[in-house]
């Protein structure tokens, strides 16, 4: 059977490259960075070239980024040290209500703190309106938090004027741009981000490893206290397989960045129009163009997001209802609440993601299957059963 991996947004497969570099570093390579003789003094070159090509994907200096565990290490940091490192001149911070649980979380924990925070609404495409944010900010204000595209929706905040903003009033901005790193063009000073976060397993790096970006000036309180590396800022042995694996991965997705960007929103535009000429009472959510390429976020009426999936995974087809982090909860996504969807219809809601290995056929395959499935589960949905008999009667507008 045909397999298609359409779950880019939760995470990628690893780069054959960055396999052989990891291997590398598992191998011969292993000693401890902080040791002085030739073991170490080889891990430490891997490591600080790594920090270059990392750096260098996002316009840094290679001495601004931290190496973490991840994506969720590096905003809480961020979040949490921010809020801390300003703690004097006021406890008032801004976020927005469709940020990944990472960030979203810390400012709960925040709140329990004493902190108030708060969380800015989104229009119908998912964007945080600017003129909100400005009527939100205080005397107060600290901290502002907002990703830089939604994981789920795909959806690319104007984060460039957003930045501009916290510059200009002396706030400190941080960007989750876990979703747009190594995808779409990311430079922290032409965003104004003051701290940025990345993950190396959403762009076909390893797991378990990500940075957050701190621009130079800027200083953050550290959680973990221990050994002197990444300058105090995160101590303990580096990881440095999985290091040198993202600064690969990093490097690796600067060369392919402009053609991949083009051959995925090729393949993106087709898969959403294509399901759109074959499926009626369909909603597609998310911007239409302010979009990361590969993302397509579809809610099908009368249907349950769950049993898609699996019609789809018994197919082949590999894709998520709403957030990974979410499934298996029966709440819908908090992001497709925000955006002013109903409960019934988030539910219906399919994420598609694309990537690297996605090949047209892979479209045609999910365009030819996909029809039938929704089909079927509908005709077997009592809600889609009423509202075709009452179409019959010419009652449907008591159903709707
Ligand atoms: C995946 C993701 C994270 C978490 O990153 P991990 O490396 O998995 O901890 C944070 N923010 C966003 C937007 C993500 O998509």
């Amino acid at each position: 059977m045909r397999k298609v991996y359409l779950d880019h947004s939760a995470t990628t497969p690893v780069h054959p490259e960055v396999v052989k570099t990891i291997n590398h570093y598992l191998t011969e390579a292993w000693g401890n960075p902080s040791s002085i003789h030739s073991f170490g003094r080889e891990a430490r070159k891997g490591l600080e070239e790594a920090r270059e090509k990392v750096a260098a994907l996002m316009g840094a200096n290679p001495e601004e980024i931290v190496f973490t565990s991840g994506g969720t290490e590096a905003d809480n940091m961020a979040v949490i040290g921010g809020a801390y490192a300003r703690e004097k001149d006021g406890k008032h911070l801004i976020t927005s209500q469709i940020e990944h649980h990472a960030v979203l979380d810390a400012f709960k924990y925040l709140e329990k703190q004493g902190f108030e925070v708060t969380y800015l609404p989104v229009d119908e495409d998912g964007l945080v309106r600017v003129e909100d944010l400005r009527n939100a900010i205080r005397d107060d204000t600290t901290l502002i938090s907002i990703m830089h595209v939604n994981n789920e929706i795909g959806t690319i905040q104007p984060i460039e004027e957003i930045g501009a903003i916290a510059r200009e009033k002396g706030i400190l901005f941080h960007v989750d741009a876990v979703q747009s790193y190594g995808k779409i063009p990311v430079d922290v000073n032409k965003l104004n981000a003051d701290m940025l976060t990345a993950s190396s397993h959403k762009i076909y790096g390893p797991k378990g490893v990500g940075c957050l970006y701190i621009r130079k000036g800027v200083r953050i309180p550290s959680y973990t206290h221990g050994g002197g590396q990444e300058k105090k800022r995160r101590p303990g042995t580096e990881n440095v397989p999985g290091i040198v694996g993202f600064g690969k991965a990093a490097e690796i997705a600067a060369q392919e960045l402009e053609g991949e960007m083009k051959r995925l929103t090729a393949l993106r535009d087709k898969l959403i129009k294509g399901i759109e000429e074959r499926i009626p009472e369909i909603r597609v959510n998310g911007h239409r163009t302010k979009r990361l390429p590969g993302n397509a976020n579809i809610s099908f009426r009368y249907i349950e997001g769950e049993s898609l999936l699996l019609s789809l995974d018994m197919k082949g087809i590999a894709a998520s209802s709403g957030s990974a982090c979410t499934s298996g909860s029966l709440d819908p996504s908090h992001v497709l609440l925000a955006i002013g969807l109903s409960h019934e219809i988030a539910h219906g809601s399919l994420r598609m993601t694309l990537g690297r290995d996605n090949t047209e056929e892979d479209i045609d395959y999910v365009l030819e299957v996909l029809p039938e499935i929704v089909e079927r589960l509908r005709s077997m949905s009592p809600l889609y059963q009423r509202k075709e008999t009452c179409k019959q009667k010419e009652c449907y507008a008591h159903v709707q």
